[in-house]
């Protein structure tokens, strides 16, 4: 199937040319022609499977139909996160760019005084997270009285995110006469009991399952020791082959640790995680997709929702306790049928989560023997861990102690 069949409009089939998407995804294929039929859409899909596209093009598609041109808001995107949002807007602009239809992007921790200049101006699309989007409500900047079009994205970590509260007061004020379009990567029973005080009738598409990973992408894997990681990693990014390379890191904390040793080591590389402030986390991202970062490290909540189409690279610093983590993290490298290459290195206490992850996927990581970081030590037994958790308490509680004391 090419996108000529799917009968889109004629300026977005040119966009669509322009950005060289040459076939529809999977979840384009299927949701496009539900949406262009006008029905409600369940959709089990995450970030890097053209999701974006499958939703947006269609309804761009029935608001050039409409022709109503009254700049009234029309369409309303929720989103969980400040950069999916300002990624799904985007996706709307370069979409967009041969029909007069506008678009706008509203979220929270930044002064809301453009984005309400914007707003005043009328708009046909907006893209918002949901909280800025019931403050701006509740100081009347936006009626949701004209929506015909209503996105759900990221379902799952919306709930997750504890915006079921705002989610329901947002649907409260929705005409009920709309088109509803509700997507999340995973399904679980309460996703889907929500799912159905939004949609009517729903057809469901799935894009993947979580637990399949990509041909495209090939998967390494290197046994190391604890205390070796920082100098394997080092050790890894000796190859002059990658260019850019996404780190993944469990904690915040330790994302600016591998940001911290590999700036003593000159290497360029900055942090992205919950701390961080939005113009940071902006900056950062966009210093990389610049290629003015070689390595950007992050924690899963910060990367889920990062859209970096040229990324060849990934590495898991820490093995994800949880397999489905996995594979969501090797899924940023390799997207839209780029090539992908993930390295994951395990210290002993992570040995098992690798099993975990094979079992998940359905096959054995390739390991990479040439190294000069091998696991020599074994995982801790039970006294040993139970040994290692005191340890860690004692030292934890002497740190706030000491930091008491200071002050
Ligand atoms: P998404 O899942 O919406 O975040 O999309 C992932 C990436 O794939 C984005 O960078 C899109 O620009 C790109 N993309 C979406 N659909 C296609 C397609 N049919 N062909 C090539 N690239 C695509």
């Amino acid at each position: 199937m090419r996108f000529d069949d799917l009968n889109l409009h004629q300026s977005l089939t040119k966009a669509i040319k322009e950005l060289k998407y040459e076939v529809p995804t999977s979840i384009q294929q299927q949701a496009i022609p539900i949406i262009l039929n006008k029905k409600d859409v369940l959709g089990s899909a995450q970030t890097g499977t053209g999701k974006t596209a499958a939703f947006a093009l269609p309804i761009l598609h029935h608001l050039i139909n409409q022709g109503n041109s009254s700049r009234k808001i029309k369409t309303l995107v929720v989103t969980p996160t400040r950069e999916l949002a300002i990624q799904i807007a985007e996706n709307f602009t370069l979409y967009s760019k041969y029909t007069n239809i506008t678009n706008t992007v509203i979220f929270g921790g930044v002064k809301q005084g453009s984005q309400t200049d914007r707003l005043k101006k009328g708009v046909d699309i907006l893209v918002a997270t949901p909280g800025r989007l019931l403050d701006l409500m509740g100081q009347g900047y936006i009626s949701l009285k004209d929506i015909s079009f209503f996105v759900l994205d990221e379902a799952d970590r919306m709930l997750d995110m504890g915006f079921i509260n705002d989610v329901k007061k947002i649907l409260e004020k929705l005409p009920t006469n709309r088109q509803s379009l509700f997507f999340s990567a995973t399904m679980p029973k309460n996703i889907i009991e929500f799912s159905n005080k939004i949609l009517r009738n729903p057809e469901k598409v799935i894009a993947h399952k979580t637990s399949t990973t990509a041909n495209t992408i090939k998967q390494f894997l290197y046994f190391t020791n604890k205390s070796t990681k920082k100098d394997l990693l080092f050790h890894i990014l000796r190859n002059n082959d990658i260019k850019q390379i996404l780190v993944f890191s469990r904690t915040k904390h330790g994302a600016d640790r591998i940001v911290r040793n590999l700036k003593k080591k000159n290497i360029n590389s900055a942090a992205i995680h919950g701390d961080k402030s939005q113009n940071q986390r902006q900056k950062t991202l966009k210093d990389f997709k610049d290629n003015n970062l070689r390595v950007l490290v992050a924690t899963d909540i910060a990367a889920r929702g990062i859209d970096i189409d040229q990324l060849n690279y990934v590495l898991n610093y820490d093995i994800p306790n949880e397999a489905e983590t996995y594979v969501h993290r090797i899924g940023r490298c390799g997207r839209a049928g780029n090539k992908g290459i993930s390295i994951s290195i395990s210290e002993p206490e992570e040995n098992v989560y690798v099993k975990a992850i094979e079992k998940l996927i359905g096959k054995k990581i390739e390991i990479v023997s040439e190294q000069p970081f091998k696991q020599t030590e074994k995982p801790m037994n039970a006294q040993q861990k139970k040994e290692f958790e005191k340890e860690k308490n004692r030292k934890k509680q002497e740190f706030f102690k000491n930091r008491k004391k200071k002050r």
